[in-house]
């Protein structure tokens, strides 16, 4: 379970955020909507432990986060590769932090590229692949830790509605049944309703809460084997 208790945060004297007050069940895949600026991203950093909150607190399972942590996973808006790396050991990247033995790296990191589609590209740079690919890699060095929490900041923004739809799918595919915890930030509200079972909308000036949204609708898919 992941709890914002109340929080505000101010860089200087911009106040970004103002009694946020939220949580997130253990399972629960939910989603932040809201203008550009209101401190989405800022909510996402807090909950990876890369900014901490100026008054309230962030909590993780009933403790207070205060730095990043292997099993919370945030995929940036940004979703940067190391274009240096090849595919493989960008997605190994997520394993140097964890307790995982080198051994053990090379079978999840092919076990993570194949669940995201992408065995056999071990071996491509990231500019050898397409957005939706790159965007897939930054996915697979994510889950490559399998982390309790999944934090993704914009993730399919800036992809073609075809892949798009088909990476939607593919998120889903991974999140269910698992018992993962999913923060999505999106600008697509029909992005929102499709798969989130909670959307959070924000306003800007400072940031707030000001909609807390059940998406009751069963999702059109997998549910009864369509
Ligand atoms: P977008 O939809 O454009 O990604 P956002 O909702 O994610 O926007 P944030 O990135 O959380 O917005 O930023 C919210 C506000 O906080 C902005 O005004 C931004 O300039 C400010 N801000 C964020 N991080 C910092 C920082 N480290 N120092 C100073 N100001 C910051
Ligand atoms: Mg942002």
């Amino acid at each position: 379970t992941i709890a914002i208790d109340n929080v505000s945060k101010s860089f200087g004297s911009l106040n970004v955020l103002s009694q946020v007050d939220f949580t997130i069940a253990q399972g629960e895949f939910a989603a932040i909507v809201g203008p550009s600026g209101c401190g989405k991203s800022t909510v996402l950093r807090m909950i990876a432990g890369l900014e901490t909150a100026s008054t309230g607190a962030v909590k993780a399972n009933g403790t207070p986060i205060t730095a990043p942590d292997p099993s919370r996973m945030l995929i940036f808006q940004e979703h940067a590769l190391y274009p240096w790396r090849t595919v493989a050991k960008n997605v190994a990247f997520g394993l140097e932090l964890s307790g995982v033995s080198k051994k053990e790296w090379s079978i999840r990191v092919n076990e993570v590229l194949d669940k995201v589609g992408l065995s056999g590209f071990q071996k491509y740079y990231p500019h050898q692949l397409s957005g939706g690919m790159r965007q897939r890699a930054a996915i697979a060095r994510a889950l490559v830790t399998d982390p309790e929490v999944l934090l993704l900041d914009e993730p399919f923004g800036a992809l073609d509605a075809i892949t798009k739809i088909s990476m939607q799918n593919e998120l889903l595919r991974l999140w269910e049944g698992t018992g993962k915890t999913v923060l999505l930030i999106t600008h697509d509200i029909d992005e929102a309703i499709y798969l989130a079972d909670t959307i959070y909308v924000m306003s800007p000036r400072p940031g707030q809460i000001v909609e807390r949204i059940s998406t009751e609708m069963p999702r059109p898919r997998n549910r009864n084997g369509a």
